[in-house]
């Protein structure tokens, strides 16, 4: 046995080997050391090798799910050696060899299809990424879903376009691996490392055209050769850990270069688009604006806020469909209710697909079908009826009419897990199984009749027929009464445990035969009902994924629909324009923080981008809110290019193609860049990449650095924007210094933020308005913040120098004339009574100390008088 465990562990290195053994995985060697460490669990011994122990763990097959779900979680990969024959047949063959095993599964985290090992709200790819002649393609598909996507990628866009796809795992050659260049690009990704060849773009062809049986790829697509390559490499991955039992996938489709908004890492996690800074969806725009009914349609809003378009047809069709939902109140009620009891169709399917359903899955496509049945008729109509924008989704969603009848009729009530449990199928759905069952259930019967008739003849009264899954069927007598039945012939002692004995008879044996005998006829019967379901729902695959595909459509449309009506968002126009112009713009996170947590209005701002002002610079106080309004601006590109309506009176939007940001001061000591580093990688990027379609929004550049320097590259990067990349953009910053340029870049613009002074105190206005800020308040701020007095006083008279004199002659003058903290509020020299009451508990003094202290404290007060 020893032999086989190695040879199915050498043939997948990299892998913890799951080793089936009766009821329970059992794991070996260095597996055992670490999955008893990672999953918490005991660590024993079995056996000697070598002279040594042999470490080793163990999980139960029916809870196996839920610690490969924690070991795929913390990075391994688990490959499952199964027993592929029965025991038995191992007995019959001469000579003792164990029960054959085969590898029948390979789990890695881009592989996943199991309900319990997969995030119902989220999608999982495997991406793979392919060099061919310079160029790079990348390939992601989601074997949970049947999705299958390809792109060309220029390389300084890799990692953008990582950033958006996300992938749960990511395959590279070990060449690109070794390529500095691309370090970067998979620092915090852990690709899975395959060899070159896997990458060969002649035998992925090969591979793609016999996948989807077509003589060659054009009809999808006009594919690099990277593409091709990647997508080969992505399928065979599939293939290679499927071991051949290849899951449903669609044949792949072509994401133009420029057909998504171009949003980089950085940049989309400053705006908090799916994942706020703190990590979770609580405080993301996804978490804000998320109010999807079902699993597929969460996936979808975040697929589509990861890639929002930027053809503004088909941006305007998304918008029509919503208009439909936002303008029809019943209707959106109708069918929020439905999707509300809709499962997951895609996913089921996809298991049923490659053998891994179970009757849960059959119900599920049941339930999800016959929602889709429900939903079309509300959906279907012609124009001018606005409905008439979903109609097409209503054709995918119809149809389905028979399987749905098929599968009502085949599955009862309650549905076990897993189809070798049997009893999932409905009484009377099958008359051979219903004849099956009978004999079973007579068999039970007349066991329980026997028990009653050996009782009597035994004159035990108690005498038992019990079952267990070692004995069997047995008669069981208590110790007391036993001596009867051992005196006579018929009872053959089998087994003594603490108060019983229990014995068979050749006539219970002979039940448990027959009744064994039909319940395995009836299990077997209702095994070949479930395949040809699941047969069923196999050979509908494609239209049930496009009905699945829809639904999830529908669930996201409905809801941003019904968003739109709660937090009062409008339509956008949006267009090929250079334009930007929004009226009564609102922050849609920060909006609903403050109306849930403080009960506080947003105040909401305009906005005008228009070509003759496309850069504003942004002054004001601390706290004012610039950070808000620049974020705002970015949040309500993103949502009107993904079709959504947006937080705002109105708004006009020529579309955008990248989104840079830049915001806030954060270091990244992993990558040794201190602050300023980051600060400054981050607007190089946004100087060399933006063009005149970018939206930029930077906020406060050049504070991590001395003053001169900071203001001169700010003031640069100013000029920069404005006469090189020619983006829109928003620039935000304390150097009022700045606002000196408005004459000299006719597209610049100042804006700022109001404040009102009320004597030494301000309130912050939260408006926008034309023109700069002369100070920042930023004294104030920090006396909100709690600085100490003495600080802050003396912070303010440094700042009076500094704006009297001129600042070098003012610094010189500080360093020089004024002693540090002389002029502030002095802190109290320590006294003779300080020292004394320092450092003493009242709740610890006994009233006698207590009153030894007070004598001393009186003494020292007196003497502190007396010397003046
Ligand atoms: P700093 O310069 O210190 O970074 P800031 O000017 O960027 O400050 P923000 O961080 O944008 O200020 O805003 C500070 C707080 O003010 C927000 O957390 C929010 O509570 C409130 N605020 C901002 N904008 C608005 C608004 N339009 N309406 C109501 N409250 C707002």
């Amino acid at each position: 046995m020893m032999r086989q465990y190695r040879t199915a562990k050498d043939a997948n290195p990299g892998c913890l080997l799951f080793f089936r053994m009766g009821d329970f995985y059992e794991l070996f060697f260095d597996d055992a050391v670490a999955a008893a460490a990672a999953l918490d669990i005991a660590l024993t011994r079995r056996g000697r090798h070598q002279g040594e122990d042999i470490p080793m763990c163990g999980v139960p097959v029916h809870a196996a799910e839920s610690y490969l779900q924690r070991l795929i979680r913390k990075g391994f990969r688990v490959a499952v050696c199964e027993q592929i024959e029965e025991p038995v047949a191992s007995r019959k063959r001469a000579g003792k060899t164990p029960v054959a095993r085969e590898v029948v599964r390979v789990l890695t985290p881009g592989t996943l299809t199991e309900e319990a090992l997969l995030d119902a709200r989220h999608h999982n790819y495997l991406a793979a990424l392919a060099e061919a002649g310079g160029a790079f393609g990348l390939a992601w598909l989601d074997m949970s879903t049947g999705e299958f996507h390809t792109q060309p990628v220029a390389a300084e866009a890799l990692a953008a376009a990582l950033a958006r796809i996300d992938p749960g795992e990511l395959l590279v050659a070990d060449r690109l691996l070794a390529r500095a260049d691309l370090a970067s690009v998979f620092e915090e990704r852990a690709p899975t490392a395959l060899p070159d060849a896997r990458f060969d773009s002649v035998s992925a062809r090969r591979r793609l055209c016999a996948q989807f049986a077509v003589a060659a790829l054009d009809a999808f697509g006009g594919f690099d050769h990277a593409e091709i390559a990647a997508a080969g490499a992505a399928l065979d991955y599939v293939a290679l850990t499927q071991r051949g039992q290849m899951p449903r996938l669609a044949p792949p489709a072509r994401l133009a270069a420029g057909a998504v908004m171009e949003i980089d890492a950085q940049t989309r996690r400053n705006l908090e688009i799916v994942e706020a800074i703190s990590g979770g969806r609580e405080g993301s725009l996804l978490g804000a604006i998320d109010m999807t009914l079902t699993g597929a349609g969460a996936r979808e809003i975040a697929a589509r806020l990861a890639a929002p378009l930027t053809a503004p047809a088909a941006i305007r069709a998304r918008q029509d469909a919503l208009a439909a939902f936002h303008d029809d109140a019943d209707l959106r009620e109708a069918v929020r209710a439905a999707l509300r009891r809709c499962p997951d169709l895609a996913r089921a399917v996809s298991r049923l697909t490659v053998g891994r359903g179970g009757p849960r899955d059959l119900a599920a496509v049941r339930d999800a079908i016959g929602c889709a049945g429900r939903l079309a008729p509300l959906l279907a109509a012609d124009p001018p009826s606005p409905r008439a924008a979903l109609s097409e989704a209503a054709a995918a969603l119809d149809g389905h009419g028979a399987l749905c009848q098929a599968l009502t009729d085949a599955l009862a009530p309650d549905l076990p897990l897993l189809a070798r449990d049997g009893g999932f199928v409905a009484a009377g759905y099958d008359p051979a199984l219903d004849e099956l069952r009978v004999l079973r259930d007579d068999n039970r019967r007349l066991i329980a009749a026997l028990q009653a008739r050996y009782a009597e003849e035994t004159g035990i009264a108690s005498l038992k027929i019990r079952h267990n899954n070692v004995l069997g069927y047995f008669v069981e007598a208590t110790v007391a009464t036993a001596e009867r039945l051992a005196d006579n012939a018929r009872f053959v002692h089998r087994q003594t445990i603490a108060n019983a004995r229990r014995f068979t008879t050749v006539e219970l044996a002979g039940l448990e035969r027959r009744l064994a005998d039909a319940a395995d006829r009836a299990l077997a019967r209702e095994l070949e009902i479930f395949a040809c379901l699941a047969a069923q729902v196999t050979a509908a695959a494609e239209p049930l994924a496009a009905a699945a595909r829809r639904l999830a459509e529908i669930d996201v449309t409905a809801a941003l629909a019904a968003l739109a009506v709660e937090r009062r968002h409008v339509r956008p126009v949006v267009d090929d324009g250079d334009g930007f112009e929004i009226v009564g713009g609102r922050h849609p996170v920060v909006e609903l923080f403050l109306e849930r947590d403080d009960g506080r209005p947003f105040i909401a701002n305009d906005c005008d981008l228009g070509p003759d002002r496309r850069l504003w610079l942004v002054t004001g106080p601390n706290m004012a809110g610039k950070s808000t309004f620049l974020r705002q601006n970015a949040l309500i590109a993103i949502l009107a290019q993904i079709g959504a309506f947006v937080p705002a009176e109105r708004a006009h939007i020529g579309v955008v193609d990248r989104l840079f940001s830049r915001v806030g001061a954060a270091d990244d000591l992993a990558r040794g860049r201190s602050t300023f580093m980051v600060e400054m990688v981050e607007t190089a990027v946004i100087l060399n990449q933006a063009g005149p379609r970018a939206l930029v929004v930077l906020d406060e550049i050049g504070r991590g650095t001395a003053t001169y320097d900071g203001l001169s590259i700010a003031w640069a990067a100013l000029e920069h924007l404005h006469e090189v990349n020619r983006a829109r953009a928003l620039f935000a910053t304390h150097f009022h210094e700045l606002a000196s340029l408005v004459g000299r870049l006719d597209a610049l613009c100042c804006a700022t933020m109001r404040v009102e002074e009320w004597g030494r105190e301000i309130v912050f206005l939260h408006e926008v308005a034309p023109g700069a800020a002369s100070q920042s308040y930023g004294i104030h701020v920090a006396r909100l913040a709690g600085l100490p007095a003495a600080a802050l006083a003396r912070a303010e008279e440094v700042l009076e120098t500094l704006e009297t004199g001129g600042q070098s002659r003012a610094l010189a003058a500080l360093a020089e004339e004024l002693p540090l903290f002389a002029a502030a509020t002095p802190l109290p020299p320590p006294c003779g009574v300080c020292g004394l009451i320092e450092g003493v508990n009242p709740d610890e003094l006994s009233p006698r100390a207590a009153l030894d202290l007070l004598y001393r404290l009186s003494a020292a007060s007196r003497g502190a008088g007396e010397n003046g």
